[in-house]
């Protein structure tokens, strides 16, 4: 158990948890929508700025949630950063495909360099309610996409 614990909270998890990247509101967000688990109590708003092509030019998040919650948000704003909608749509389902999966993957011999980063919070597999709050940033990154206003883990 307490080794469970320790790989859920890596020091990489810790970092980013208390120092999160891209914590801002950007001025010229063009799309943004309210993530909320309310199991855990996270409450995360992700700005997007897309351009002309679909390629998402800033990403950031503001808000309260857990250290996995604020960690992976931090993560994914650095990661979607440059990326088109369908990547970062894609990037999104191979995570929450890592999130849902029984076995412990290994994204280093597939070369998936962003995956590879992600596998800090592979942990999560073991505690379905962390899922969630693994998950919620890119839920509402995929919201704010399609264009909805808030998505929550509940519905
Ligand atoms: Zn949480």
């Amino acid at each position: 158990m307490f080794d469970d614990l320790r790989d859920l909270y890596q020091e990489v998890i810790l970092d980013h948890g208390k120092d999160p990247r891209n914590f801002r509101k950007p001025d010229e967000a063009n799309r943004e929508a309210l993530g909320q688990n309310p199991l855990c109590g996270d409450q995360l708003v992700v700005y997007l700025e897309l351009d002309d092509h679909g390629v998402i030019q800033d990403a950031a998040f503001v808000g309260k949630g857990c250290a996995i919650s604020v960690a992976s948000a931090s993560m994914m704003t650095e990661l979607i950063q440059g990326k088109t909608e369908a990547e970062a749509d894609a990037l999104f389902g191979r995570f929450r495909g890592m999130c849902t999966s029984d076995e412990e993957p290994d994204f280093a011999d597939a070369g998936d360099e962003d995956m590879e980063r992600l596998q800090v919070l592979s942990g999560v597999r073991q505690f379905p309610v962390r899922v969630k709050c693994a998950t919620l940033a890119w839920h509402a990154m995929n919201a704010a996409l399609r264009g909805e206003a808030q998505v929550s883990t509940e519905e």
